[in-house]
């Protein structure tokens, strides 16, 4: 039997509602039914299967505050992030939007005929998300993989299936038909595992854990079964000298402590200069001391809770009464699950806050020596999702940008995710590009045709 699960607030511990998950029949009989709509999706023409996706791009526009306030609810984020959350969602539809009316294939000069290609849609693509950004990460693997041709199950994490539940009923609104785009809530060792047993699902879309994506790229090793894999992150904020020190330090704790830390790309490494490294410690306290923590859905909220008690005791296990705390932010008091924004100073590289990912508001502060060092240190991790560079200097922000072995790297910023750019990661962060142009070619195969046109 299946029981039912409480979907907490974070903010104030109580039960905000409660969600019966999809079951393992019932995940495969969704299988079959999202099996059984795609010869009828495949052929919707272009135009209109980019006016459904518009459409529902608008839906979701035109439900901005809702979905907002339901994942204020729901996750604790912050108002302000949740809006450009749920924004992101109808920006993400309406770019993929475009992509029925130009998936192109080529014609390849060959001797004896014409050669021409397909960008074949995969089939149904099993799209899984953690609890950290429910509704972009849902966006980013379903409205490319609509897009392409595919159709869509979507697992929502255990702790945060609201806004996805919403989106599903928004997509059916705009006209989408109901087994195309499915949403199913529940556990990863019951749906998330049929999705990578079941022959039918072609493709997985997986965020979360680098463990957990592990176990996925292995399970889908047996069908050959396509993956993309967005994991972890341990990313370094490397400030130089020649830094603008008031803009870089001003900006790192936004850098690490938005979401609470809860970010795969959250500078949680800052490594500066020794010779701006007592200054730039003078410039962040102010700055970490200053991150307005409270109650989420207060417009002036900066940071809102952690996502769960558990989550917590996770991230406290890091910061023990004899961590080498520099200085810390504030908390309210009473119920949530709540965590001040740390600043630590590791005595070495091999900490433990150094090596693993915490997903919390919690930053280390290390000093280096040079370009060459920063590289090395910037690179010594099993992760490589993201980074930034502060320097004045173009050369060194060009050079240290390509040698660091990450994904995605910002200059004198803290930018990550622009839904016009591949997004994704290298060595343990993950498989495959997400977002911009890049996204298409993960959910289409390119067929070849030759036709013999000589007698
Ligand atoms: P998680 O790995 O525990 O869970 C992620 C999702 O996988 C959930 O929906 C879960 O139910 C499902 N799942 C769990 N076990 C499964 C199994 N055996 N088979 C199939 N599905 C299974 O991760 P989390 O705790 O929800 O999220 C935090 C992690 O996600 C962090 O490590 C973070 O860095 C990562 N993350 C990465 C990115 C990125 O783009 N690289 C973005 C956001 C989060």
């Amino acid at each position: 039997m299946t029981t039912t699960f409480d979907v907490i607030n974070p903010a104030t511990e109580q039960v905000v509602e409660t969600v019966r998950p999809t079951s393992a029949e019932e995940t495969d009989e969704a299988i079959a039914r999202a099996h059984a709509a795609l010869p009828a999706w495949r052929a919707v023409p272009p135009g209109e299967r980019a006016g459904l996706l518009r459409a529902f791009g608008d839906a979701v526009r035109a439900d901005r505050e809702h979905l907002a306030a339901l994942e204020v609810a729901n996750s604790g984020h912050t108002i302000g992030n949740a809006r450009w959350e749920a924004g992101n969602v109808a920006d993400v539809l309406h770019y993929y939007a475009a992509a029925p009316e130009r998936l192109f294939g080529r014609q390849i000069p060959v001797p004896g005929g014409v050669d021409i290609t397909f960008a074949e849609p995969l089939g149904v693509v099993g799209v899984i998300v953690p609890w950290n950004f429910p509704m972009p990460i849902a966006g980013w693997g379903f409205a490319p993989a609509l897009a392409a041709g595919n159709t869509v199950l979507l697992k929502p994490a255990e702790l945060t299936p609201l806004t996805a539940l919403r989106l599903a009923e928004l997509a059916r609104d705009a006209g989408l038909p109901g087994d195309v785009f499915q949403v199913l809530p529940g556990k990863g060792s019951v749906v998330g595992q049929r999705f990578v047993a079941n022959p039918a699902v072609r493709k997985i879309v997986f965020t979360g854990s680098t463990e957990v994506g592990r176990q996925i790229m292995a399970g889908c090793a047996p069908q050959v079964k396509r993956v993309t894999l967005e994991l972890g992150g341990k990313n370094a904020n490397i400030v130089f000298a020649d830094a603008d020190l008031e803009r870089a330090a001003a900006s790192a704790p936004y850098g690490v402590f938005d979401n609470a830390g809860q970010d795969c790309c959250a500078r949680s490494r800052i490594l500066v200069q020794r010779s701006v490294f007592d200054r730039f410690l003078e410039l962040l306290e102010p700055a970490v001391r200053g991150v307005v923590v409270g109650d989420p859905a207060d417009e002036r909220t900066e940071m809102g809770p952690l996502i769960s008690a558990a989550h917590r005791a996770s991230v406290a296990a890091y910061v023990p009464d004899d961590a080498p705390v520099a200085f810390r932010g504030s908390t309210p008091s009473g119920p949530g699950f709540w965590f001040p924004p740390t600043v630590l100073l590791p005595a070495s590289a091999a900490d433990r806050t150094v090596v693993e990912e915490i997903f919390g508001p919690v930053v280390t502060v290390q000093a280096f020596e040079d370009e060459a060092d920063a590289v090395r240190m910037a690179n010594d991790t099993d992760y490589g999702l993201s980074g930034s560079i502060w320097t004045r200097d173009v050369g060194r922000a060009l050079r240290v940008a390509r040698a660091v072995e990450a994904g995605n790297l910002s200059v004198n910023s803290h930018s990550s995710v622009r839904y016009w750019t591949p997004f994704g990661g290298v060595k343990q962060s993950g498989l495959g590009r997400e977002l911009g142009p890049d996204a298409l070619a993960a959910f289409t195969e390119t067929k070849n045709v030759f036709l013999a046109t000589e007698d």
